[in-house]
């Protein structure tokens, strides 16, 4: 079997590439190293259980140039706030033409294609937990809009090629997912208290705090991305993946604080624009489809994610 994964040099990506290699696939990457790098797949590229193809994932020819592919994970994406709110309109556009580009590659090549959406495309919802159903409410001209609305465009397109009967297709709605890998610049929650707390100073808390997320140990979430290319009877609705524990950011602060065993203080910042107050998923269809449940809880993801970043072994 041959898997496409686009993105495959970035955080979530590099592992699923790892756990498609550690099934036996054969991997080849698109991946033009905007914010991934080619060390996230070193073992990988060293023994040539994957290739990394340096290319937009919107470049026809670069993904056609895949050939003869079972699977297409696609992924590539701006993924972090600060990425995408940088460069807007590169976003919205990646987000549309890089998933029109892998929805005709598995046109033509029969693969399943499964599509990394997110819990953005959920905006500010009236629902909690959100459920598949749960219709969001995302405001087009609003200050996420280019990623949220580029989830959801890629979800329509996905859901479009799948009507029309040209793929067979998947669609993962992603919440927050952390581990090893991730940049420490990608101004994501974790990564950001992650390495504050390394390095001793301070964690700043947007807003008071009392927002919520949920995270997903990237192990589970590959397992989750794994399920839903192999089951049989996914159907091409999408599947909310990750991890239902819910938790208020302050307190996200001092568990971070307190695995690190750091002497960081916690600040108060300005609350961040668009920044959704509360953010959980249900995973019962992941479970009755997949088989899906989360492994890792908070307090063992954080001591892996923390020892990747100080090099200590567990
Ligand atoms: P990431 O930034 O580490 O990975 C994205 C990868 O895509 C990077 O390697 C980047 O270089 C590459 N890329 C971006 N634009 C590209 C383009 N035009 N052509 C080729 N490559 C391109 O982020 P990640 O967290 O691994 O995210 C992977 C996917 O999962 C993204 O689609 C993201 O939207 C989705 N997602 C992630 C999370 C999360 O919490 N990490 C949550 C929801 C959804």
């Amino acid at each position: 079997m041959r898997a496409l994964v686009t993105g495959g040099a970035g955080f979530i990506g590099s592992h699923l590439c790892d756990g498609l290699a550690a099934a036996g696939y054969e991997v080849v990457c698109i991946d033009d190293l905007s914010s991934g790098c080619p060390e996230n797949l070193a073992a990988l590229l060293a023994d040539g259980r994957a290739e990394l193809r340096v290319a937009d994932a919107r470049d026809p020819v670069a993904v056609a140039a895949a050939g003869r592919v079972d699977r297409v994970f696609h992924l590539a994406a701006p993924a972090s706030p600060p990425r995408y709110l940088g460069r807007p309109v590169d976003t919205i556009s990646t987000c549309f033409e890089a998933t029109l580009r892998a929805l005709e590659l598995a046109d033509k090549t029969g693969a399943r294609v499964v599509v990394a959406s997110s819990s953005e495309v959920y905006g500010e919802p009236d629902e909690h937990p959100q459920r598949e159903e749960t219709l969001g409410r995302v405001d087009p001209v609003g200050p996420r809009a280019c990623y949220q609305e580029g989830k959801r465009a890629a979800e329509a397109l996905a859901t479009s090629f799948a009507g029309a009967g040209r793929a067979d297709v998947r669609i993962a709605r992603i919440f927050n997912t952390y581990g090893p890998r991730m940049r420490e610049d990608d101004g994501r929650v974790i990564s950001s208290f992650a390495a504050r707390a390394v390095r001793g100073e301070p964690l700043e808390v947007a807003g008071d705090g009392r927002q919520t997320r949920s995270f997903c140990y990237v192990t589970d979430m590959v397992r989750g991305l794994l399920a839903l290319a192999d089951a049989p009877n996914a159907g091409a609705g999408p599947v909310n993946l990750g991890n239902p524990e819910e938790v208020e950011i302050l307190a996200l602060a001092n568990r971070v604080i307190a695995v690190a065993d750091s002497s960081s203080e916690i600040v108060f910042g300005a609350p961040a624009p668009g920044d959704p107050t509360r953010r959980k998923p249900d995973t019962s269809r992941a479970r009755r489809l997949l088989g899906f449940a989360p492994e890792i809880d908070l307090e063992t993801g954080l001591a892996h994610t923390l020892a990747a970043l100080t090099g200590r072994v567990l």
